[in-house]
């Protein structure tokens, strides 16, 4: 049995590999998703072949249970609001982690790790890991949840000392962990979930509003630690890979996030970056004066024009725009117009949002390109059609050292000859702050909704 069901952890593990391999590109997204299933069943019908496993009653329950409120959520859950709903799974993730070495903890023998008072070092410090990280990850998931979901504000909430405070914390988890191995006192055991809960709030409560991407997938791949953590104490293997894989990936996905944001990675996590400055929203702008145009100027603009670049942004997600706009650039594409989508690496609300939407509204590949292969070209082109996104084309980023967004690298869509903004009203973008193309000369604002907005295009274009 054990053979067999080695055997099928590994299979298991190369189709989570394979997932992982298909869904780093939307050409092969499916087919990795395909694998994730498989793998997922085989790792499920292994487990529960296992001959330690015998209550089948409960665990049964427990999984229709789950796949019910996990389908439910999945078919209810609007595209824009991903990012909290995976906040909150990973913060269900760091809990498992805790209840299990609690479990493992309370009743070794059961885990064959010693007896209470006598637990296996290596165990104990495993445990006390995962406990740890699980901890961390669940208070963490939690916060992030309530930023993304809007319950609480998304501004950096800083205080003096609140390093050294840090700091001093960790000391003294590490300091129980010590303790536990050496003592197996039970107080430890409680200290290190108590402190490490805390930890979790202190390390994501100071990070602003423009650096949530990135502390969503941190969490993720915090999740994976915790998991592989609970890997080693249940001495299951495939959980280790898997937890692993999970946890490698969302720190590269973090180190890529952070690159693309221009920010380093450990100030992130040390907190208080993004959203400190929160520009007045709408009314009284001074003198600036902001041009605004109707769908027929636009398509009058575009229809002349020989080659776009269309930015989308979170607005296009919200106004579910993507088949509208897919039909716009075909009607361009029709009358002779080069036709391109530029994508920021931080567009939207979680990585690669935008290009599965595009995805959806079966935008050909070719015509997807990074930030970084087409900024160049904006220089060259004569309409940047911005559609619902913001932050992503603040020159601000450029220009502003006291900007939450400085040094984040934008699509420099001020180069192209006109820019066309659709948006609703002159509201700032995520990270709360003014954008100044709005008032620049060769800008246009389309003021509404994308998807009307596009769909009102059409028609001026197809007249
Ligand atoms: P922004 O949030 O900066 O701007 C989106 C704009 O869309 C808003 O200014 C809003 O203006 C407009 N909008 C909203 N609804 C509609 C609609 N129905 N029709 C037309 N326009 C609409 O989005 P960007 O994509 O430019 O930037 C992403 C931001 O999100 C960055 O700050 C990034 O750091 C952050 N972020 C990214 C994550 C990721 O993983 N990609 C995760 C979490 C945050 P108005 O209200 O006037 O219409």
């Amino acid at each position: 049995m054990e053979t067999w069901s080695a055997l099928a952890y590994l299979v298991a593990a190369i189709c989570f590999i394979m997932a992982l391999r298909g869904l780093s590109s939307p050409v092969t997204a499916r087919s990795g998703l395909r694998f994730g299933v498989a793998g997922m069943a085989i790792a499920v019908a292994t487990t529960l072949a296992l001959p330690g496993v015998v209550s089948f009653g409960p665990i049964l329950a427990a999984i229709a249970l789950g796949g019910i409120i996990g389908a439910v959520v999945a078919i209810k859950i609007q595209m824009t609001a991903l990012p909290q709903l995976v906040a909150a799974f990973h913060s269900l993730v760091g809990l498992a982690a805790v209840f299990v070495a609690a479990a493992a903890f309370t009743n070794p023998a059961a885990y064959g790790i010693g007896v209470p008072g006598a637990i296996v070092a290596g165990s104990l410090v495993e445990m006390s890991l995962g406990t740890a990280i699980g901890a961390i990850t669940f208070t963490g998931s939690i916060i992030a949840f309530a930023k993304l979901q809007g319950l609480v504000s998304g501004a950096p909430v800083v205080f003096k000392g609140q390093h050294p405070l840090n700091a001093l914390l960790g000391i003294i988890l590490l300091a129980m962990v010590v303790t536990l191995v050496v003592t197996n006192a039970s107080l430890a055991y409680v200290m290190i979930v108590l402190l490490s809960l805390l930890i979790g709030v202190l390390v994501i409560v100071p990070i602003g509003g423009a650096d949530m991407p990135v502390v969503v997938s941190m969490l993720n791949s915090y999740s994976g630690w915790a998991a592989c953590g609970i890997g080693f104490t249940l001495e299951n293997n495939l959980l280790i890979i898997t937890g692993s894989l999970v946890g490698s990936s969302g720190a590269i996905l973090s180190y890529i996030m952070c690159k693309g944001m221009n920010r380093s990675f450990i100030s992130v996590i040390l907190g208080g970056f993004g959203g400190e400055s929160v520009a007045a929203v709408g009314g009284s702008h001074g003198d600036k004066q902001v041009k605004s145009g109707s769908a027929e100027d636009a398509a009058f603009i575009l229809k002349n024009a020989s080659s776009v670049i269309i930015v989308p942004g979170y607005g296009m997600a919200v106004a579910q725009a993507q088949h509208a706009l897919k039909e716009m650039g075909d009607t361009l594409g029709k009358e002779g117009v080069q036709v391109r989508y530029a994508i920021h690496p931080v567009a939207g609300r979680m990585p690669g949002h935008m290009n599965v939407l595009l995805a959806e509204a079966n935008v050909p590949y070719e015509e997807v390109v990074e930030l970084d292969d087409i900024n160049r070209d904006f220089a060259q082109t004569d309409v940047a059609f911005v559609i619902g996104a913001n932050d992503i084309t603040n020159p601000a980023a450029k220009t502003d050292p006291t900007s939450p967004i400085y040094g984040m690298p934008i699509l420099d869509v001020e180069r192209a000859r006109t820019v066309l903004f659709i948006k609703r009203s002159m509201a700032s973008g995520y990270a709360g702050i003014e954008n100044e193309l709005f008032y620049y000369n060769n800008t246009m604002m389309l003021f509404g909704d994308a998807k009307k907005m596009c769909e009102d295009i059409i028609k001026s274009l197809q007249a």
